[in-house]
């Protein structure tokens, strides 16, 4: 392997840019451990692809995403953050100081932090990314506010779908819940709770074909088609939820890092350390359950920590 440039060796270097790696690193920063952020494919992560923040503390008027993320950047920057617009490809972790290989260079850190997040599955849709924060959401607890008197469709059977459909109902005066098999993935608790309710209504064995709409007007119905007749229909709603799933970042980390079936890295709760020693995971990346911009920030602050003490133990 050629020789690293000394200027790519790293007290702590942080992969991810979202919440959780953008507080890490402005933890870190303030440490005066000058982390190097990589920022991986989406700068900012998730919330710029949502449109208003209305629940993230501190903004009174609400803030966008992407803006939120900007200040979150800048905050971080201003005490020594370094941040570098590339993709982690791979990483080894055997050796002390760790590897870290990107589309662009080599670098070589003492602690490192995981902050990949994780990515809501789509449908594959065209469709369904020209609409994304147009009347198409993934996260009802971000969007369910603007959808206020709206009959809307959740897509999906998991325990997700269902406690999005049955949290929207608080704004909704319908949700539907179109589903591709004709019984329910989600617990038995929560199909009884959305089977009770009186504003929550199934479609089954149908699957979303198409997303209509437009920027300008928003989302106007679904063509839907129903997988044993194959009887294509269309069908009025003014927003649609995708819930089909979230996929942990974690896939160049397989073998690596200890993680469960689905994915998701463990950490030794309640700190952020993963079994690799010096190696800490934080955010959506650790988190199937709460997955919101607070709590990823607030683990990425304990990872910082985490990281910061063990650098202080080793030296
Ligand atoms: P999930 O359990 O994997 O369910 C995904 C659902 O989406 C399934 O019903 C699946 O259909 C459907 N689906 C997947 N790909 C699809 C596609 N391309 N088109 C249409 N439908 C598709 O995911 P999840 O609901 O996000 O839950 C993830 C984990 O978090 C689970 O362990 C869940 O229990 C947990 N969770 C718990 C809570 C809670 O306890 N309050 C809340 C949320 C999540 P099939 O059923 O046909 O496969």
């Amino acid at each position: 392997m050629a020789p690293i440039d000394p200027s790519n060796r790293h007290r702590v270097i942080i992969l991810g840019s979202g919440p959780a790696g953008l507080t890490a690193a402005l933890y870190a920063a303030r440490a005066n451990l000058a982390p190097l952020v990589l920022e991986g494919t989406q700068p900012g992560g998730q919330l710029t692809i949502t449109t208003d923040v209305e629940n993230y503390p501190g903004f009174p008027e609400g803030i966008l995403g992407p803006e939120l993320m900007d200040k979150m950047r800048e905050q971080a920057k201003r005490f020594g953050a370094e941040v570098k617009f590339e993709q982690v490809t791979s990483v080894d972790f055997t050796g002390h100081p760790r590897t870290v290989v990107t589309d662009g260079a080599t670098y070589r850190g003492d602690a490192i932090v995981i902050a990949t997040g994780a990515s809501a599955m789509s449908l594959g849709l065209e469709s369904e990314q020209k609409l994304m924060g147009y009347g198409v959401s993934s996260c009802a607890t971000c969007d369910g506010f603007f959808f206020k008197e709206k009959e809307l469709v959740v897509v999906g059977g998991g325990d997700s779908a269902i406690e999005e459909a049955i949290y929207l109902t608080k704004f909704a005066t319908k949700v539907t819940v179109v589903h591709r098999r004709d019984e329910l993935r989600a617990s038995k608790i929560m199909q009884d709770r959305a089977f009770a309710h009186e504003r929550v209504e199934f479609i089954w064995d149908s699957v979303v074909r198409e997303i209509l709409g437009s920027r300008e007007d928003k989302v106007r119905g679904v063509v839907l088609e129903n997988v044993k007749t194959g009887e294509v229909t269309e069908f009025p709603c003014q927003g649609v939820f995708v819930a089909i799933g979230h996929k942990p970042n974690t896939g160049f980390l397989e073998g690596v890092i200890d993680m469960d079936e689905k994915g998701y890295l463990v950490a030794e709760e309640p700190t952020t350390q993963t079994n690799v020693d010096g190696v800490f995971a934080c955010g959506d990346v650790i988190d199937a359950s709460y997955r919101q911009a607070v709590t990823a920030a607030g683990s990425g602050c304990k990872a910082a920590i985490d990281a910061e003490r063990w650098l202080e133990a080793r030296d």
